[in-house]
């Protein structure tokens, strides 16, 4: 998996991605991250990449052809044209099956907006698709990219340490994890229930299924739902 990730704030990406999981699964080559600076792409004399928006109104707006060069250099670097998302609030809302369907890819283009966003003519000319982190505003696309980097680069292989790791984890299969509890088995006069203590494998695994399934219906009813038309179906 290669993403490339267009912003005007590399520095703010590449301080997470050299951290923890993600920067560890970078520095051995399981996953390829770049980041690249669109300001280094103007071709005004001033070095401005924005503007104020047509029509008036606050703030500004991203030019085309800063954002347009860069993706052009990437795609020249790439020898092919990425698969291009925008990361912005009108987007479709990213989940964990859109996650597993782009971590299937074999390289991604993540557009990072700022102030008012981005020139539309850009975004109809290169995107093949907008995704949001969800139903609210942040000031920039770098958090939101680094998210969808984040969730993508755990699932390709080499990065956690198997399958197992994200297969039982909240979203994955629909439905939201069990409890999780660790030494000391008891805290503050609250022990852990006994069954983890157990040692059978068998009573442990049902036991968190059943708490999981309750843990789903109880707080996401929406995904208890969908998760039973899906078992009825099959
Ligand atoms: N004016 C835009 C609107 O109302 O839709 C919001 C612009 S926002 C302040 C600046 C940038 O942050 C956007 O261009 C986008 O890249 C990013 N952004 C903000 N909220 C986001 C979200 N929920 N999901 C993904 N990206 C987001």
């Amino acid at each position: 998996m290669r993403i490339e990730i267009a912003t005007l704030f590399p520095e703010m990406c590449e301080a997470v991605l050299s951290a923890s999981i993600i920067g560890r699964a970078r520095a051995k080559g399981a996953i390829t991250v770049n980041c690249h600076q669109i300001r280094d792409y103007t071709t005004d004399r001033h070095n401005r990449v924005d503007d104020s928006p047509f029509g008036g109104g606050m703030g500004m707006v991203m030019q085309a052809q800063p954002v347009y060069d860069c993706w052009k250099a990437v795609c020249a670097q790439l020898g092919q044209r990425p698969h291009t998302i925008y990361l912005s609030p009108k987007g479709t809302t990213l989940t964990q099956k859109k996650v597993v369907e782009l971590s299937k890819m074999p390289m991604l283009f993540l557009l990072c907006g700022h102030y008012e966003g981005v020139d539309q003519r850009v975004l109809d000319k290169i995107v093949d698709e907008e995704i949001s982190i969800g139903d609210y505003v942040v000031t920039g696309g770098e958090m939101p990219a680094l998210v969808l980097t984040d969730a993508i680069a755990r699932m390709c292989e080499n990065v956690l340490p198997s399958a197992e790791c994200y297969e039982e984890e909240s979203h994955f299969s629909g439905l939201l994890e069990y409890p999780q509890y660790t030494r000391p088995e008891c805290w503050e006069g609250e022990c852990v229930p006994p069954v983890l203590l157990s040692g059978h494998h068998k009573n442990i695994a049902q036991w968190r299924r059943e708490q999981s399934l309750a843990i789903t219906r109880e707080r996401r009813p929406d995904l208890w739902e969908l998760w039973t038309k899906c078992q009825n179906k099959e």
